[in-house]
């Protein structure tokens, strides 16, 4: 069997060239204020390829760097003004943040009108309601690479490895939502699910989004399934100039030939999440506004 790899770079590029275009015609700049908080080398990194989509689309951005030792109510008082901000549609906490502070008290506090990344929990009831205003980024970001590569969702048994509420949990319950990228029959794994090829077998869709290298290969995966890799992780590697490379949280090259598609990592759903980012970013200037040209 020939495995389809699924870009994400060309559906990025679509989608970015889309807003483009309706943004020609809209009332201002959509404006987008990312928190980053401590020095995590990989938050810098994502935080840095916000930025250029911002650039490249031309939207508004700040990114607030803070110190490490920003205490809570410090990180309170930034989220207070940048919901008070006309000029600010989007509010991104970049995450992990820094032992210590309590994440869930300074994501609560984001307007969930500004609230871009999907994660307040006023967000996340709409999408359990079955009637989502902001989509998490990640979760947006696959279902739009599947609806690109015509992989249909309906009457799939699918499962999604990884519970988190950032990706795992919000994507299975969006596959699970009534309609097109949804109607799929799903199952929710986590590290406590007992017997995980069990759990996956007679599967078609199985999304990957645990953290764990190259945890899942052919002798879980059902053959013939389409593969979704969320996992960005840095191993070493001695024939690189840089000691690491990148990898995702499926066993990709022993998988070739065994799936039938498979996102890359990197370039498969890394680009499609900024993409999202900066389409949600348009949605609340497109609501802030009572716009209504970004359809
Ligand atoms: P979290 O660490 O928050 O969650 C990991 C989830 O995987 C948990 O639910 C955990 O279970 C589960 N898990 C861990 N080990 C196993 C195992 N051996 N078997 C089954 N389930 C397991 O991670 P995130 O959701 O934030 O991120 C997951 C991966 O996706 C990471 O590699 C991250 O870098 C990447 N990522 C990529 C993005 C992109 O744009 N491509 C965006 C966001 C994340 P339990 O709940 O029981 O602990």
């Amino acid at each position: 069997m020939e495995t389809r790899l699924l870009k994400g770079k060309p559906v990025r590029d679509a989608v970015l060239a889309h807003l483009a275009t309706r943004l020609k015609d809209a009332p201002r700049a959509p404006g987008l204020a990312v928190v980053l908080i401590g020095e995590d080398p990989a938050s810098q990194v994502y935080v840095r390829h916000k930025e250029k989509g911002c650039e490249e689309l031309g939207l508004h951005h700040v990114t607030h760097r803070l110190p490490a030792d920003t205490t809570t109510d410090q990180a309170l008082e930034l989220v207070a003004d940048l919901n008070a901000d006309p000029a600010i549609d989007g509010i991104l906490v970049q995450l992990p943040l820094p032992a210590g502070l309590d994440e869930d008290r300074i994501l609560q506090a984001v307007d969930p009108r500004k609230d871009v990344d999907g994660f307040h929990p006023d967000n996340l009831g709409r999408l359990v309601a079955g009637a989502p205003r902001f989509v998490p980024c990640t979760p947006k970001g696959i279902l739009r690479l599947l609806r690109h590569y015509e992989i249909s969702t309906r009457g799939v048994r699918a499962a999604v490895v990884g519970r988190s509420v950032i990706v795992g949990r919000p994507l299975s319950l969006l596959l699970n939502l009534k309609g097109e990228g949804g109607d799929a029959t799903v199952t929710m794994c986590h590290s406590r699910t007992p017997d995980l090829a069990e759990a996956l077998r007679g599967c078609g869709l199985v999304i990957a989004a645990m953290g764990v290298p190259r945890a899942l290969g052919p002798d879980m995966i059902p053959a013939g399934a389409v593969v979704v890799d969320v996992g960005i992780n840095r191993i070493e590697d001695a024939s690189r100039k840089s000691g690491t490379r990148l990898v995702g949280d499926v066993d990709a090259e022993a998988l070739m030939g065994h799936a039938a598609a498979l996102t890359p990592v990197p370039g498969g759903v890394g680009p499609m999440t900024i993409a999202m980012l900066l389409e949600n970013t348009c949605e609340a200037m497109a609501r802030h506004e009572g716009w209504h040209g970004l359809a």
